[in-house]
């Protein structure tokens, strides 16, 4: 017998929130969602045509313990760290930054005479890589294969894999799947996660409808957390749908959260905040040295 399709479980319309230095935002899950979206911890989305939004950006704070990933829609925003890396990250590239035991970075909008817009996904580290050392991936919109079903809709593979074509982000723990599909008017697309992974999706543009017990369309802007089950079946409605489509393997370990650092115990969060105090926070800055 066919697996049914994996049901919409829960829905999070995002919340108006004020991040970094003071930009607006939407955030759709956060630390009061944990442990329903693990391995994931957070998910904003931010986008304006006001730069007065955004302008004001994350000027240099520290994370620890997670994976931050941003993927501009459209826009620009500069960033450096403490690896020594610096640039702009462009519309339709993605930075997929592993914190590990420590980076200190900025992430700044660049004023821009249309929108500005895109989103954050924080990625949880498995305790035993929590202290690893940082790595960083910065990715151009080149580098992203994109694949068109038969049925016509388009599918960037950011990581993991759609129809065999791998995404270039590869060798994360927590075997991430991450696509941006666009669905043609009155189409549909499937996906089927491996059993027991945590599946979402978030609609950037147009409405699209779920198969399963709470087939109710997903509004634009609106996140829906898949249950357990089979293939994931998306149907747009009369007007393309474009939404991204998030899975991965749960971690099952103990979340300690305190603003940019994730960890397990609350020990650990005491000794990030001394270290950040002491300024010994950072424990590998570039060059890396083989050790
Ligand atoms: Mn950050």
């Amino acid at each position: 017998m066919p697996e049914s399709p994996r049901s919409i479980e829960h829905r999070f319309p995002g919340v108006p929130t004020l991040e970094g230095a003071g930009v607006r935002l939407r955030r759709s899950f956060s630390n009061n969602e944990v442990p329903l979206f693990d391995p994931f911890l957070l998910l904003d989305r931010f986008g304006s045509s006001n730069p007065e939004d955004y302008l004001a950006g994350f000027p240099w704070h520290p994370h620890r313990g997670i994976e931050t990933v941003t993927y501009m829609l459209e826009g620009q925003v500069e960033h450096g760290d403490t690896l020594g890396n610096a640039g702009v990250i462009g519309s339709g590239d993605v930075q997929w930054m592993n914190s590990g035991s420590g980076i200190i970075h900025q992430e700044m909008p660049k004023r821009a005479d249309g929108a500005m817009s895109g989103f954050q996904l924080w990625v949880n580290l498995p305790a035993k890589e929590k202290m690893a050392v940082p790595a960083y991936r910065g990715l151009t919109r080149a580098d992203f294969p994109e694949v068109t079903t038969d049925a016509g809709s388009r599918v960037k593979v950011v990581a993991g894999s759609y129809a065999g074509t791998e995404g270039p982000v590869k060798g994360i723990s927590v075997n991430p799947t991450y696509l941006d599909v666009s669905v043609p008017a009155r189409g549909s697309f499937e996906l089927t996660p491996p059993a027991g992974y945590t599946a979402f999706a978030h609609a950037i543009t147009g409405d699209v409808r779920f198969d399963g017990r709470d087939d109710r369309p997903v509004a634009a802007g609106e996140t829906a957390l898949f249950g357990p089950g089979g293939p994931i079946r998306a149907n747009a409605l009369e007007t393309e749908a474009r939404f991204l489509l998030v899975s991965g393997r749960p971690l099952h370990e103990p979340v300690a959260w305190y603003g940019p650092i994730v960890m397990n115990t609350q020990a650990q969060l005491v000794e990030a905040v001394r270290e950040l105090r002491g300024g010994d926070f950072v424990k590998h800055r570039r060059p890396i040295v083989e050790e």
